[in-house]
């Protein structure tokens, strides 16, 4: 039933249709329920009016209170026309300038008049003055105005121009407030606010819009940063219960053959987190359910094993797997790695990439869909179209976050009938609060255990002062047998720029580091793709001492005798980036070191990276101190993912108690109500068909 919040904005008096447009346009706004729900971004305490002798050019907006006593025009027609309206107090005077809708200003304002001047002060000509000051006249009762906080709307030019500024929209939300009324239905059912003491709706609409005091404020913009984090939980969970109700997945139980032999060749002995994980995954392919699981494990964590472990249990099964990585190299590797680890046991592997050859491409095809292969490797080559798999039951994607929904999603369609169980892996951590929106309604395993005998990686902050020191260091290194990694970064503004360096990088070191007597392999991505091969092999196999690169190699490349990586410009690479490089080392049983050169100025939030990178190994701990250092909406992960976390309010860096409580408490609500159809949760269910009117399907991400 269509409700007053509904109506069109163009119906609220003072917007009509031309504005109601603009609105639209610039801001999503449609109805007055839109408008409602348009919150300030920030709010300025105008309790206070200051004597203009207070007044210093240093401070931000403040309020003063006087007469104009002189108006003026000044500079030439054009840019630099400008109407000066003198404003004076008993203690001096300042000067409020208008180089825009002078004819109107000059009309509206009177001498003599006394007025209240909102405004940011700066200095010009060296005398204090105001531009585009906010003013009103101290007689005109402006109810918006009784308040102590008054709320700031982000805006845009074309909003301005539209003649819709701050001030009017603060008008326009207190006489759709009075208008609303007793329309403002409440969007939480009563249980919920009276357990959690929150301020209930339309108290907190007047608040938040025009709030009469701080903790007012606070209370309610806490009552719309649970509501809003509730509803994500509540429907991610929803969803997710939903699924494990209905999804029938393949049923894979049997343990045969193939994977007992494997384990009993493997030159290691499973961790424990690898083999909790690797039960984790058993249950689910016994459970009659499609999988949908997050493998979380930081670099060198062993995924890669667990990956292929859990296709032989399928080709147990009688299904075939695919394991797709996001580069070229990294799907060689899995490939390679799995040639050595199979051989004579009889599964069948192939590797499919961009490079593969048209007539072997038309065999491995063929392969897939008579079911002779049973896991395929490769980059997102293996998800075109003409690859038909015969059956495939287990689909695994490695470092998910560089894949896009859609290439996730075009797995799907690979199998027939019945979805097959999904297993996505990522190195990068995501901080929980972030885990818990983006993959809300998926099973996460994490292996928190690296393999033993791993050392720790002994990381050093340096600059280009001690680089003569630096390659001393590495020639010692090298001439015991080690290997050494240099990277360079590389980012996209720039490109031309960051090859230079990379190529200057690569010179100095061929300098430094003479042929015959050491070899110095580069990679990158301009190169052909079978010279990236080529130096990548020279690398992996011992040959090559030194490997300059860009920051390809970021992911996955395993050279376990490598134990010194270098970082050029490393104040340029985000904190999950750093982390993601230092892993490439540490993976033998040498003692291993990380090397950030930097410039000698950092910014402060720079050198606060490095210091982090300096003293942590933990994966997880750094990737919470990304997420509040840039927030959620930088870290890596959330941009890729293609998720829509549009949050009104509530920041996942700093808001991580209340989303737990949100949380928590949507749980125990469908565990009392799982169809919610109570008819005390009878808002909890319109809301929720709302949202997903509003909204595409949130729950899947591959
Ligand atoms: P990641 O989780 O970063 O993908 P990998 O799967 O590449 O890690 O594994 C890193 C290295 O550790 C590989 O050389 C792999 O063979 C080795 N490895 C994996 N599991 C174990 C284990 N349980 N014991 C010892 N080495 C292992
Ligand atoms: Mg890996």
């Amino acid at each position: 039933m269509p409700g007053i919040l509904d109506s069109d904005i163009k119906f609220l008096s003072g917007v009509g249709p031309r504005r109601a447009a603009l609105l639209e346009k610039e801001l999503n706004i449609k109805s007055f329920g839109d408008m409602l729900l348009f919150f300030p971004f920030r709010y300025i305490d105008r309790s206070r009016i200051y004597t203009i002798s207070e007044v210093e050019p240093s401070m931000s907006y403040i309020q003063v209170r006087g007469k104009i006593t002189r108006i003026n025009l000044a500079g030439e027609k054009g840019p630099a026309r400008r109407l000066i309206a003198t404003l004076s107090d008993p203690t001096g005077s300042i000067d409020l300038v208008f180089f825009q809708g002078i004819k109107w200003t000059k009309e509206r304002l009177r001498l003599n008049q006394e007025y209240i001047v909102f405004g940011k002060p700066t200095v010009f000509n060296q005398s204090l003055n105001i531009v585009h000051p906010e003013i009103d006249s101290v007689t005109e009762e402006n109810p918006i105005y009784v308040g102590n906080m008054i709320g700031v709307y982000s805006s845009t030019e074309k909003l301005r121009g539209g003649g819709i500024s701050n001030k009017v929209i603060a008008r326009l939300q207190s006489a759709l407030i009075k208008q609303c009324g007793e329309g403002i239905r409440e969007t939480l059912p009563e249980w919920l606010i009276s357990e959690k003491r929150l301020m209930p709706l339309k108290e907190a609409i007047q608040n938040i819009h025009f709030p009469s005091d701080l903790k007012q404020l606070a209370s309610a913009q806490f009552r719309f940063k649970f509501e809003e984090l509730f509803y994500l939980q509540l429907s991610l969970l929803r969803q997710k219960s939903v699924r494990e109700r209905n999804s029938k997945g393949l049923y894979m139980p049997r343990v045969g053959d193939l994977f007992n032999q494997c384990y009993s060749v493997m030159p290691f002995e499973l961790t424990n987190a690898q083999k909790r994980v690797i039960r984790e995954i058993r249950d689910d392919f016994k459970s009659g359910r499609q999988m949908n699981r997050l493998l979380q494990g930081d670099v060198g964590s062993g995924k890669t094993m667990v990956a292929i472990l859990c296709s032989l249990l399928a080709a147990d099964n009688g299904y075939q797997s695919c394991i797709m990585a996001p580069t070229e190299v990294l799907a060689n590797q899995h490939y390679n790695g799995s040639l050595k680890l199979l051989n004579g046991t009889g599964v069948k592997i192939a590797l499919l990439t961009g490079s593969t050859k048209a007539k072997e491409r038309r065999e491995i095809s063929e392969g897939i869909s008579n079911g002779l292969i049973h896991i395929l490797f490769g980059t997102h080559a293996l998800i075109e179209d003409s690859v038909q798999f015969q059956n495939l039951g287990f689909a695994v994607i490695d470092e998910q976050h560089r894949f896009g929904v859609e290439q996730r999603s075009k797995l799907w369609s690979k199998s027939t009938e019945t979805l097959p169980h999904v297993l996505v892996m990522t190195a990068t951590p995501i901080p929980r609060t972030l885990a818990m929106t983006l993959y809300g309604d998926l099973d996460v395993s994490v292996i928190d255990e690296l393999p033993p005998g791993r050392k720790s990686i002994k990381t050093m902050h340096t600059t280009e002062s001690h680089r003569k020191k630096i390659y001393d260091f590495m020639k010692e290194k090298i001439a015991k047998g080690r290997q050494i990694f240099i990277v360079y970064p590389l980012i996209n503004e720039s490109e031309t720029l960051d090859y230079k360096n990379l190529q200057d990088g690569y010179e100095n070191i061929i300098r430094e580091f003479p042929a015959p007597q050491y070899v110095t392999a580069v990679v990158h991505g301009k190169q052909k793709n079978e010279d990236k091969a080529y130096d990548m092999e020279l690398f992996a196999s011992g040959k090559a001492n030194i490997l300059v690169s860009t920051s390809v190699i970021e992911v996955g490349v395993d050279v376990p005798n490598a134990s010194v990586m270098m970082i050029e410009s490393a104040e340029r690479f985000g904190l999950s980036q750093l982390h993601q490089l230092r892993g490439r080392v540490g993976r033998g049983a040498e003692n291993s070191y990380c090397i950030l050169m930097t410039g000698h100025k950092l910014t402060k939030e720079s050198k606060q990276r490095i210091d982090l990178m300096c003293s942590t190994q933990d994966g997880f701990e750094l990737a919470e101190a990304d997420m509040r250092m840039r927030g959620p909406g930088d870290i890596e992960g959330t941009q890729q993912s293609g998720l829509p976390i549009e949050l009104r309010l509530s920041d996942l860096a700093k808001d991580s108690q209340i989303l737990e409580e949100a949380r928590k408490t949507a749980k125990s609500l469908l565990e009392r109500d799982p169809f919610i159809e109570h008819p005390l949760n009878h808002t909890l269910k319109d809301q929720l068909n709302k949202m997903r009117g509003a909204k595409e399907d949130f729950s899947r991400i591959s």
